[in-house]
């Protein structure tokens, strides 16, 4: 590998107020780390700087790749990422072959050769480690060198403000996503509602969907909370799978809604149908027992005329329809 010209101090503060002004326009998650990491790469003339995620439910980390949207993952505590998230201490490693931690897995995996590192820890606003960000090779005119002080210092804020980015993503979805279902939620429904759907219900037809879990009290009481958590996992999860171009939120505790732009009401109606048949046909599998599962729907085609809440009252009473009229079935009219 060849050495890399140093910026000179005018050229380099070119690039810090270019990347500056890119992250200040930029509103997606990953892309903004993926700019912090690529600003943090010139900034000390490293080969690679990446950043890396905590996935505490997961046990992992994970780490963007710049040319597209794939994530590399390595399990929890592994290398001199883990060493660094575990120690909540910065570290610097100029060779790294002979350092115990460092894990030489990736480098086989990937053919890549690791000469030196600087790992720095990377917080939330409680001061918890959240991830870290990363910088591999350091390279000056005559090829490699070794990471000083000078380029921690120098990383620091590229550093902080991707532990920023990630926080207030993780917080943005702590918000908006159902923890249990991983549906969306019913403050993500009218976000979803007033800003994708309402601009186009003038020109388009869509519909609604609410639907029920029936007799889901039974489930709890015969299963157990686990098993109905486990049951309503798997009605989210089909949900989310035959919800096609529209888009599926939990309503509150075992009832659900969907948006269906581009439908109207036999459309919708039919899509109920298909999702009814497939959740009667499933069971769902939870420690020793196979759980029977069936779900009533109320279907409503959206009057522009009407507001939001004004639909969802004539959805939920065909639902209470379907609910009153047998159970297990799908309602489209009064
Ligand atoms: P119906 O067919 O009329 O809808 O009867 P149902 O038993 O499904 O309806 P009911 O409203 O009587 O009971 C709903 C139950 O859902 C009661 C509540 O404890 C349970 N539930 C709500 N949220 C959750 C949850 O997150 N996990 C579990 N396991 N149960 C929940
Ligand atoms: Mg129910
Ligand atoms: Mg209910």
């Amino acid at each position: 590998m060849g050495g890399k010209k140093q910026l000179d101090a005018e050229a380099l503060l070119e690039q810090i107020f270019y990347y500056m002004n890119s992250l200040v326009n930029e509103k997606d998650f990953k892309k903004t780390l993926l700019l912090l990491t690529d600003m943090g790469r010139i900034l000390v003339n490293a080969e690679r700087v990446s950043f890396w995620y905590w996935d505490k439910e997961k046990h992992q980390y994970w780490t963007l790749v710049a040319s597209d949207t794939e994530q590399l993952t390595v399990p929890e505590g592994s290398g001199i990422v883990g060493a660094t998230i575990e120690g909540n201490e910065i570290i610097v490693i100029n060779d790294p072959y002979k350092d115990a931690r460092f894990n030489s897995k990736v480098d086989k995996e990937t053919g890549f050769l690791t000469k030196s590192i600087l790992c720095m820890p990377v917080t939330n606003t409680a001061g918890e480690v959240i991830g870290a960000y990363q910088a591999i090779n350091k390279l000056d005119e005559n090829g490699e060198s070794n990471f000083e002080e000078k380029d921690v210092k120098r990383l620091t804020l590229a550093a902080a403000y991707s532990g920023k980015t990630l926080e207030s993503h993780l917080l943005y979805q702590a918000a908006h996503v159902d923890a249990l279902t991983k549906l969306k939620n019913r403050r993500s429904f009218y976000e979803y509602y007033n800003v994708e759907l309402a601009p186009v219900l003038q020109e388009d037809v869509a519909s609604i969907v609410i639907c029920d879990i029936d007799f889901f009290k039974k489930v709890n009481d015969t299963y157990g909370h686990n098993a109905g958590d486990a049951v309503l996992q798997m009605i989210g999860r089909m949900l989310q799978e035959r919800v096609g171009g529209g888009e599926a939120f939990r309503w509150g505790g075992e009832e659900f809604v969907l948006l269906l732009p581009k439908r109207n009401v036999e459309q919708a109606k039919q899509l109920a149908e298909e999702i009814r048949q497939s959740v009667e046909q499933a069971v769902c599998h939870f420690e020793d027992n196979d759980i029977p599962v069936t779900m009533s729907f109320g279907v409503k085609e959206i009057d522009v005329d009407c507001n939001v809440e004004a639909n969802i009252e004539i959805a939920d009473g065909r639902l209470y329809k379907a609910k009153t009229t047998g159970r297990n079935r799908v309602v489209a009219e009064d």
